[in-house]
């Protein structure tokens, strides 16, 4: 693995609303190289959205740093970039406008970057559906839409919060599969954050395991090199792969067994 490309130094949320304070998250220390792929598991409420948020620099921690390429975050980067569980297609847009989106929103959208739209559309198996409009696409196409958009703007890092989990069992590994590959030929960093501890222990490099009230690290396992190196589909079948996915399970269960549900 090679330099750090994200830090999490002594992170904590406070949420304050008209009901009061809230402790969302609570002394996140976190480190991930360039080129890994981590993910986020944990129970609803462990405050994995929030993570995520303080990483795309949406708002600032409470308290503690966020670093991206030894860069303190202090807002939205272009180095960053997020790919939620919807896919936020604007329906009156064309696929090829859709994937621009983030190019003009960082005031980049030129003939020269419009050609890199049309690259990761056909490169996403998208090719010949710039023109269509996202009703006439399936769901998983439509997450290669998003991913596009993502790429598109060249971020170091991606946080995906979901992607796949929307879509049928076949279509979701397909796009396991697409996502995994296609971030590992580019060398980009990921956060992933998932309820499906199988995708999380197919994908991953690491696997974090957040407990709640308030959110922390409860864990972090490792996954075995065999399981790293393969894809997805094929990791899932593998012999360790049982053990890792329970080591998963009984760590989740413990967090349950806690008695806050
Ligand atoms: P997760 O994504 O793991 O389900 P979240 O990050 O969404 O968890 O939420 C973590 C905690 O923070 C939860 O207790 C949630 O109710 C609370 N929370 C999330 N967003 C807000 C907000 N905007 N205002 C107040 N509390 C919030
Ligand atoms: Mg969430």
């Amino acid at each position: 693995m090679g330099a750090t490309v994200l830090s999490l130094q002594g992170l904590s949320h406070v949420y304050v609303n008209d009901k009061g304070a809230s402790l969302a998250l609570e002394a996140i220390d976190l480190t991930v190289s360039k080129g890994e792929f981590i993910s986020l598991v944990g129970p609803s409420g462990c405050g994995k959205t929030t993570l995520l948020s303080l990483l795309a620099g949406l708002f600032p921690p409470t308290v503690g740093t966020v670093t991206v390429n030894g860069r303190a975050v202090t807002g939205p980067t272009p180095a960053v970039g997020y790919m939620l569980q919807q896919d936020y297609l604007f329906p009156w847009r064309t696929i090829r406008d859709n994937a621009a989106i983030g190019l003009e929103i960082g005031g980049q959208r030129t003939k020269a970057s419009m050609q890199k739209v049309e690259h990761w559309l056909s490169e996403l198996g998208l090719e010949g559906y710039g023109g269509r409009y996202p009703h006439e696409l399936s769901g998983g196409m439509r997450q290669r839409v998003a991913l596009a958009r993502t790429l598109v703007t060249e971020p170091d890092v991606l946080l995906l919060d979901e992607p796949f989990s929307a879509l049928d069992l076949h279509i979701k590994l397909q796009l396991e599969e697409l996502v995994q590959s296609t971030l590992e030929r580019l060398g980009k960093t990921a956060v992933l954050v998932t309820h499906d501890l199988a995708e999380a222990a197919a994908m991953s490099d690491r696997v974090i395991v957040l407990g709640r009230n308030p959110g922390h690290i409860r864990r972090e396992v490792a996954i075995p090199t065999a399981i790293r190196e393969a894809d997805p589909m094929t990791a899932r079948k593998l012999p360790a792969f049982q053990a890792v996915f329970e080591e998963l399970w009984a760590e989740l269960d413990a967090v349950d067994g806690k008695g806050d549900a």
